[in-house]
C-alpha cells in the first residue's frame, strides 16, 4: 500500500503534520518522534502530537540527518518539551554546531516558508529556524530501549549525506529510511538522493533491502507497506543506476562542465515535476552534489583505467 496522507499508519505509529514532510510517532510506553520537518509547519507537528499523546510528552527525536526539511522544527519542538532528548549521529550533532551550517538552515527554511505560504497552506509557524544541539548522540547499532515493547536501532546509512541514521523498529518492522532508499515524487518517480557518493549510498540501500521491512517512511509524502516496500527499494536501486547514466552522458555533452549539466538535468527532471515539489533552492543545491558526485566518480574511473592501461605487462 502506498499511504500518502497524514494519521495512523498502524496502531500506534503515526505521519503527523504534512505528508510533504511529516513527523514520524511511536506510540507506546515510552513515545518517541523522528525528524522534525519544516520550521513552517512547527506548530502544526505539535498540534498534532498532542491529540495523540495528550499530557504526555515525547522522550526521544530521532533525526536522520541534518538536512533544513528534516531538522526545521526540532528546536520548536524541544521548548514545547523540553525533557525530550534530541538524538542523531555525531556527524549531525558536528554539523549543527557550525554557525554556517545553522545559518543555511535558517535561510532554506524561510525559502520553504515562502513557497509553503504560496500553496495556500494555512497555520504556517513564522519564526525562523531555532538552533538546538544533540541531546543523545548515537553511534551506529546503539540501541535504544522503548520500555519494554520496543526498540530502535540506528543504522548507518550513507550516502544521501554522510551524518545519515536510519532507524529500525524490529518489534513492528518498521523502517524509517527518508532519503537513504530515495524519495517517490508521489507520481511513482523515485529521485535519487544520493548527495555525497553514489556507491556507498547503493551499499547503505541494500543493507537496508535485508531488513525486509513492513512498513518503510520515506522523508517526504509517501509510507509504503507490504510488498510496495520492498519493490520500492528495488525501483530505488535501478532508478539511480539510471540517473547515473544519464547523467554521465550530459557531462559527456557538456564536457565536464557543472552548471550546464545542472541546468539540463533540471529542464529533464524538475521543471516538468507537477507542484507541491522541492523548493527550487534546495534541488539546485542537490542537484549541484549529485552532479559534481558523478563527475568525481567518472574522474575517477578514468585515471584507474589509464593506470591499468600504463601498467607494463
Ligand atoms: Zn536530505
Amino acid at each position: 500500500m502506498r499511504i500518502d496522507k497524514t494519521g495512523k499508519i498502524i496502531d500506534g505509529f503515526f505521519a503527523l503534520g504534512n505528508s510533504g514532510a511529516p513527523v514520524h510517532l511511536l506510540d507506546g510506553p515510552v513515545p518517541v518522534l523522528f525528524d522534525a520537518g519544516f520550521t513552517a509547519f512547527a506548530r502544526a507537528y505539535e498540534k498534532d502530537i498532542k491529540s495523540i499523546l495528550g499530557s504526555r510528552s515525547p522522550v526521544y527525536l530521532f533525526l536522520t540527518h541534518a538536512h533544513f526539511d528534516h531538522v526545521g522544527a526540532a528546536g520548536y519542538l524541544k521548548s514545547v518539551w523540553p525533557e525530550m532528548q534530541i538524538c542523531g549521529s555525531a556527524r549531525a550533532g558536528e554539523i549543527l554546531s557550525r554557525s554556517g551550517a545553522v545559518d543555511l538552515i535558517k535561510e532554506l527554511n524561510e525559502e520553504a516558508g515562502q513557497l509553503i505560504r504560496a500553496w495556500g497552506v494555512d497555520s504556517i509557524y513564522e519564526p525562523p529556524f531555532k538552533p538546538f544541539g544533540l541531546d543523545l548522540v548515537l553511534a551506529p547499532d546503539d540501541t535504544i530501549e522503548l520500555g519494554r515493547e520496543y526498540t530502535v536501532r540506528a543504522i548507518s546509512t550513507p550516502g544521501h549525506t554522510w551524518d545519515f541514521m536510519s532507524y529500525w523498529v524490529p518489534e513492528k518492522r518498521i523502517l524509517l529510511a527518508s532519503e537513504a532508499v530515495g524519495s517517490d515524487d508521489g507520481s511513482g518517480y523515485i529521485v535519487a538522493e544520493f548527495l555525497v557518493d553514489y556507491d556507498v549510498y547503493c551499499s547503505s540501500m541494500k543493507g537496508l533491502a535485508r531488513l525486509d521491512p513492513q512498513i518503510l517512511c520515506l522523508g517526504h509524502r509517501l509510507i509504503l507497506t507490504g510488498p510496495d516496500a520492498k519493490r520500492h527499494i528495488r525501483n530505488s536501486l535501478e532508478q539511480a543506476a539510471l540517473y547515473v547514466s544519464m547523467v554521465e552522458k550530459l557531462l559527456r555533452d557538456e564536457m565536464g562542465d557543472i552548471e550546464w549539466t545542472v541546468a539540463r538535468v533540471k529542464a529533464a527532471e524538475w521543471d516538468p515535476r507537477p507542484l507541491p515539489k522541492q523548493p527550487e533552492p534546495a534541488y539546485l543545491l542537490n542537484t549541484r552534489a549529485r552532479v559534481k558526485n558523478i563527475w568525481e566518480r567518472m574522474q575517477k574511473k578514468r585515471s584507474k583505467k589509464s593506470r591499468v592501461q600504463d601498467t607494463p605487462g
